[in-house]
């Protein structure tokens, strides 16, 4: 059989993230003393209590099919917090529980998008918006925001950008792989304009618990009047809680929008994990001391990223107030050679830090900016220092 594979796929790359992250891990594997600032996901163990509440699911035989957009439980710690962090009431009714962030936006995607339908990505932006919303026929309106501005797109931008077409914006404060947080005022300038010229308002919201004291991440939809029903929240338990591996994420949104989600899901992958929805109960509804001691040992790493790469001549960074990455700039050294090799990209300084110093980043081009790589801080520090001192030495190559 010749096997012919369907349009859909034949353009779609895997996750660049993924296939570096794991790339690194391999490299290791076979005994190369790789330092790795790929993951996105913390390095810590998830918290004891959480993994406690998932052996006690187990023992007490809730491991069969749940409700396909998750238990009541779940939903009522998900409304409990939102109700308390954001003064945001939220019914059962208007919350999908799905397979990680990821699917949510995936779901979402699906029930919203026709053929021909754009949505506004401002750049830098996470690697898989653009493709998923290729997959369902949409069209990724891309918007490149500078460093300058802090990464952060302006209302007017927003305006120019919006076309009879567009169905859809999204917001991802914080910003993977910027760490960029917008402010309430600069939230609120961009969903009054979503909700004016009728723009939905996908606010991607999964590092909202990882900020470091110097801003507060705010909800998309309490900003302004009219911002709740114009605005769908996704969320999920991988990046707070160090849970990347049980895929919980979820959604808060119109209920005619989070029904469509759901049928969606029901059709495709049913209800996400039991035994890890019973464990995410205990994430959201148990002691959040946990994230305050991550977030603690993230802002010491940060700082320590942050402070080591502007130290290197060529590589300059602003400091990302939420998330775990550095997006550092590395134009400057574009044009530079190490024998006879050239730097003129993102892709080819980081396979140059890799073949000459071990060190793994991931290339600003899956993000929308050549210009850029992206450092996870969720390693070690002292991965960290030995990681920086090794870019430093590889630079210190290029003439
Ligand atoms: N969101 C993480 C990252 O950006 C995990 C990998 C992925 O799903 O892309 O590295």
């Amino acid at each position: 059989m010749r096997l012919k594979l369907s349009q859909r796929v034949l353009g779609l790359e895997a996750s660049p993230t993924l296939a570096i992250t794991s790339r690194a891990k391999e490299l290791k594997k076979k005994g190369h003393d790789i330092v790795s600032f790929t993951a996105g996901e913390p390095d810590f163990d998830t918290p004891s209590h959480i993994k406690e509440a998932a052996i006690r699911a187990i023992n007490e035989g809730h491991t069969k099919y749940t409700p396909v957009g998750g238990i009541d439980e779940l939903k009522e710690a998900i409304i409990e917090r939102y109700r308390k962090d954001h003064s945001l009431e939220y019914s059962k009714e208007e919350i999908l529980v799905s397979c990680g962030g990821k699917h949510s936006f995936y779901n979402l995607c699906q029930a919203l998008l026709d053929q021909g339908d754009e949505v506004i990505v401002p750049a830098p932006y996470w690697v898989s918006y653009p493709p998923m919303v290729r997959l369902a026929g949409g069209v990724p309106r891309i918007v490149s925001t500078d460093e300058k501005d802090g990464f952060k797109i302006s209302p007017e931008e927003l305006e120019n950008a919006i076309t009879e077409k567009t169905k859809a914006i999204v917001i991802n404060s914080p910003s993977n792989p910027t760490g960029a947080v917008y402010s309430h005022e600069e939230l609120k300038a961009l969903v009054e304009i979503a909700v004016e010229r009728g723009v939905l308002v996908i606010s991607d919201e999964i590092y909202d618990k990882l900020v470091y004291g110097e801003v507060e991440s705010v909800c998309a939809a309490g900003v302004c009047e009219g911002a709740r029903e114009n605005t769908i929240v996704l969320n999920g338990v991988s990046k707070s809680y160090s849970m990347t591996g049980w895929r919980i994420g979820y959604a808060l949104g119109p209920k005619e929008l989070i029904d469509a989600m759901m049928r969606i899901q029901s059709q495709s992958t049913s209800n996400p994990t039991s035994i890890s929805q019973w464990a995410s109960v205990a994430a959201i509804s148990g002691s959040q001391q946990c994230v305050e001691e991550m977030k603690r040992e993230f802002k010491k790493r940060r700082d320590i990223m942050v402070d080591g790469l502007n130290s290197i001549e060529g590589i300059s960074c602003i400091r990302p107030h939420g998330a775990f990455y550095v997006f550092a700039n590395v134009s400057a050294l574009f044009g530079r050679r190490y024998n006879d090799r050239v730097i003129n990209s993102s892709v080819e300084f980081a396979s140059f830090l890799l073949d000459t110093v071990e060190v793994c980043v991931v290339p600003g081009a899956g993000f929308g900016d050549d210009r850029f790589v992206r450092l996870s801080f969720a390693c070690s520090e002292e991965d960290i220092k030995k990681g920086v001192e090794r870019i430093r030495e590889a630079v210190g190559l290029l003439r």
